[in-house]
Order: C-alpha cells, then sequence, then structure tokens
C-alpha cells in the first residue's frame, strides 16, 4: 500500500499517522492528513473543544511512539479532585502512581490577554508533519469509493480537487459534517448518538487560579435541571467550565457558574465577565454502526470513545489498532472487522453501557441527601487511611471522575459487599448523630 489519506488531524488521526509512519519499518507509507483548522488560531475557529484533561496513560502511549510532550502544551499537572454536592463537598488525591495534566486542544481563548504555550493538538500535528506526514489545510468534502475494492478510493477536497488513495482512514469526530457525508457513501456507516455540552473559558489571575482551584479539577452534581454534570478545569490563567446535559445552553452553564455552590469557588469579587470564549461540542454517547468498508475505517469519536470521559485515550487506542491493521495489510472489510472493529468493540462498547448506567446512578443518588451524606462521610473517613486499597469511595469517584478503569470494574467495586458494608456503616453513623441531634453539616467550604 502506497498512500494513506487521514481525514482529520485530531488525536485519533494525528496517533494513526505517527503509529503508521513510525512502526513501518524501512518502506513506510505516504500519508496525508487533511484538516482544515487553523489550530495556531485562539478560539473555538483553532480548538477541538474540550475540557483538556489529559491522563498520564496518554502521555504514555505518545511516548512510545518516540514523542514527548513538551512542559509549554502543559497547562497544570492535577492534584486532586474536589467533589461538589448539595450538601457539600469532598476532596481527594489522585490515585498513588497517577498524573493528570491539562492542556488546551487549541491555542487557548479567545481573549485579549491570550494565553502562552502550544496546543496540544497543534502539537500532536506539527509532531506528525516532523515525522514525515504531509499537512493538507483543506476540508474533505466527499468520498468515491470504488466498486472493485481493487481499485483506490478518490476523495474530494477543497475547490473541487481529487486525490487518489490505497487507504482512508476517516478521524473526523463527530463536530464537523462529515459523518453526515460518510453515512451518505452507502456503505452502512451509522454515526454516533451525540448529545450537547456547553463549555467556557473563564479568564482569573493566575494567582487567583493557584489560590481557588489549587490545581483541583471541581466536579458538580447540583441536581440542578437539565445539567447531569458540571465540571471546572484550571489551567495556567484560565477555569474551563463545562457542563453536560441533552441539550445544554450557554444560558444554562451561566444558571451553573451563578450558582452559589458554584460560585463560592471563585474569588470573592469575582463577576461572570460580559465576553467570554465558549463552545457548544457535542459529546459522542453511543457506538457507530458499519465503521469500515474495504481500504476505509473510521477512529476516534466518530466511531466509539469512552463514555463521557478519557475521548483523547479511546481516541488514541482506535488509531493505534487501526495503524496496526493497515500495517499488517488487513484492510478488506472482513480483516478489517476481525482486526480493527472486533478489538475496540470489545474494549469498549458493552463497557460503555456499564459507564451510562454508572453515570445515571450518580445523577439519581446525587439529588437526595440519604444517598450523597453517607458517601461524603466515607470518603471524609477513607482520607484519614494511608492505604489506597481501603479507600473503596475515594477509588469510584476518582475512576468515574477521570474514566482510567474500565467502568465495568467500578461499577463491580461500588456494587461490592465490603462497599456496601462501608456505606451502612456511614448511613447508621448520620443516624445516630441526627437522634442526638447533631445533624451533619449542610454547608462545607470548598
Ligand atoms: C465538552 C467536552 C469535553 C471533553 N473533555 C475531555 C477531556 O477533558 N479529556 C478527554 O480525554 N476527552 C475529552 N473530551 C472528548 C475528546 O474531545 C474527544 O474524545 C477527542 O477529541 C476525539 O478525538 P478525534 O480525533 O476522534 O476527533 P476530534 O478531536 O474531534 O478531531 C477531529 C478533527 O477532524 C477534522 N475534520 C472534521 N471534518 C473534516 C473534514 N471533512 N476534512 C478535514 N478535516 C476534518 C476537525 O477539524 C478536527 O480537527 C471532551 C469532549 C467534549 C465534547
Amino acid at each position: 500500500m502506497k498512500r494513506v489519506v487521514i481525514i482529520g488531524g485530531g488525536p485519533s488521526g494525528t496517533v494513526c499517522a505517527l503509529h503508521l509512519l513510525k512502526n513501518a519499518g524501512a518502506h513506510p507509507p505516504e500519508v496525508i492528513i487533511f484538516d482544515k483548522k487553523p489550530f495556531s488560531h485562539y478560539g473555538p475557529l483553532g480548538c477541538n473543544m474540550c475540557a483538556g484533561l489529559i491522563s498520564h496513560t496518554v502521555l504514555e502511549t505518545l511516548e512510545a511512539l518516540g514523542i514527548s510532550v513538551p512542559a509549554s502544551v502543559i497547562q497544570r499537572k492535577v492534584k486532586s479532585h474536589f467533589f461538589e454536592t448539595r450538601w457539600g463537598g469532598v476532596s481527594f488525591e489522585n490515585e498513588p502512581g497517577t498524573t493528570l495534566y491539562t492542556a488546551y486542544r487549541g491555542m487557548g481563548p479567545l481573549d485579549p490577554r491570550g494565553e502562552e504555550g502550544l496546543g496540544f493538538d497543534q502539537f500532536l500535528l506539527s509532531s506528525a508533519v516532523d515525522s514525515g506526514a504531509q499537512h493538507i489545510q483543506e476540508m474533505v468534502s466527499s468520498l468515491e469509493l470504488p466498486s472493485n475494492p481493487i481499485k483506490s478510493i478518490r476523495v474530494k477536497y477543497g475547490n473541487n480537487k481529487t486525490i487518489e488513495a490505497d487507504v482512508v482512514v476517516v478521524a473526523c469526530g463527530v463536530n464537523s459534517d462529515f459523518p453526515r457525508v460518510l453515512k451518505e457513501a452507502g456503505f452502512g456507516y451509522t454515526p454516533p448518538a451525540t448529545f450537547h455540552a456547553c463549555q467556557a473559558e473563564i479568564p482569573l489571575e493566575e494567582e487567583e487560579v493557584n489560590n481557588w482551584f489549587n490545581n483541583s479539577v471541581k466536579v458538580f452534581s447540583l441536581g440542578l435541571k437539565g445539567i447531569s454534570l458540571g465540571a471546572i478545569t484550571p489551567k495556567r490563567r484560565f477555569v474551563t467550565v463545562t457542563v453536560l446535559g441533552a441539550h445544554v445552553r450557554r444560558a444554562d452553564l451561566e444558571r451553573f457558574l451563578l450558582h452559589p455552590t458554584v460560585s463560592r469557588h471563585f474569588p470573592p469579587n469575582w463577576n461572570l465577565p460580559d465576553k467570554y470564549c465558549h463552545c457548544h461540542p457535542k459529546v459522542a454517547t453511543s457506538t457507530a454502526k458499519n465503521p469500515v468498508t474495504h481500504k476505509l475505517m473510521v477512529v476516534g469519536d466518530a466511531f466509539i470513545s469512552r463514555y463521557l470521559k478519557n475521548g483523547i485515550e479511546s481516541a488514541l487506542y482506535t488509531g493505534t489498532t487501526a495503524a496496526k491493521a493497515i500495517l499488517e495489510g488487513k484492510i478488506s472489510r472482513e480483516e478489517l472487522i476481525q482486526h480493527y472493529v472486533k478489538p475496540c468493540r470489545e474494549r469498549y462498547h458493552l463497557d460503555n453501557y456499564y459507564g451510562k448506567l454508572l453515570f445515571k446512578m450518580h445523577d439519581l443518588f446525587a439529588r437526595h441527601y440519604w444517598f450523597v451524606v453517607p458517601r461524603l462521610q466515607m470518603v471524609q473517613e477513607e482520607a484519614k487511611k494511608r492505604d489506597w486499597k481501603e479507600k473503596p469511595e475515594t477509588q469510584v469517584l476518582w475512576h468515574l471522575f477521570t474514566g482510567s478503569a474500565p467502568y465495568r470494574s467500578i461499577l463491580s467495586r461500588a456494587l461490592s459487599r465490603s462497599f456496601a458494608t462501608s456505606l451502612m456503616r456511614e448511613y447508621l453513623n448520620m443516624i445516630k448523630k441526627r437522634l442526638k441531634g447533631k445533624p451533619p453539616s449542610k454547608e462545607q467550604k470548598p
């Protein structure tokens, strides 16, 4: 195979390119990446719109490809999470041996002060180019699939230009029109279901981020109408506010930010600015159908991603698995199903159902005082223990908020007997305190 065309220069596309170029041996294929996005621009135009929380496993995957993420890409090293509810909050440290980082997916927010450093996606794309990929800064408009599978695929791009490809990797994510184009290409592809998120980059002074966020990601389950989860991710001189919900809009994001339980996490004199950088990206919530045909495979979010968390890691996994299949010459539809689709589905498809169940349970429980308070107390009690293994509830929350373990294992931990026993103990303690007239504190400082 001579030429691989990759449509999309996000994490799945660039890592696929890197794997192809680094592991092909003496005769690497010609790799062409199409992406029109100006990653060197500030604001949503040059950004792949995400909270920018990156797990250490992502950095390790890149290091295995000989790519070391420079300090200029990293905005902050996350030390802990703070979980906030209507009845108080708890802080918990990272799982021992793990590190989380924050980064921008573009150059940074649209703001007169700008933000120094390099975006994660820009860094990945330039690493692929340095390794030998060609980047064409154009949109792909359509694909012409040959009736004879031996022939190449015609890729149409820019202003009526065409290029022939021996293999096509579609890494377009879910935020462009291209999933619809693929659906109409006639090989049976159906894009994943999506819902909207809303994000804002809120400017602060670096000192304020240090003092008020203390390298901690804050996660909010407040039971607010239409908002299933909110999060604040610290950057150097901004914090990224993300709200999730089936139909969230900017008004919901502001309702969330101005809620007293949220706004008290900001400095006392803080006011919501009139203008701030914000975006409405789509979140993939299911698996695409028929993501392959002869010589073509869909990778990243446009195929499958870990439900609500750690999407960059799943993008890297699908991009790498696709590249391996290409290098092994397994590019017929049947071979791709066996060597690409199957391992990706085995890793994420069923597990995402457990994830959906976990987030549903979490959302439901977060609305009820008698569920929330014993869990918070459990985490507070666990904070006194040294051994991570003795912190079942902390583990459940950590893995749920970071997506760093299969959802199935989180669910089985959450349903385990030891977990239920500890929860019951806290529940009984709570009842005892109530009977003694000492209700647990309803207000807690962040
Ligand atoms: C609100 C929100 C917060 C998130 N937070 C996190 C987080 O903190 N951590 C995490 O790990 N994941 C997070 N994710 C998920 C993560 O963003 C995605 O899983 C990841 O970006 C998927 O990578 P991808 O390469 O498949 O697609 P994308 O990153 O979407 O990249 C697709 C690329 O394809 C290009 N493209 C599209 N169509 C065409 C075309 N026709 N021609 C040429 N190029 C094209 C686009 O310009 C884009 O650059 C978040 C997602 C959302 C929506």
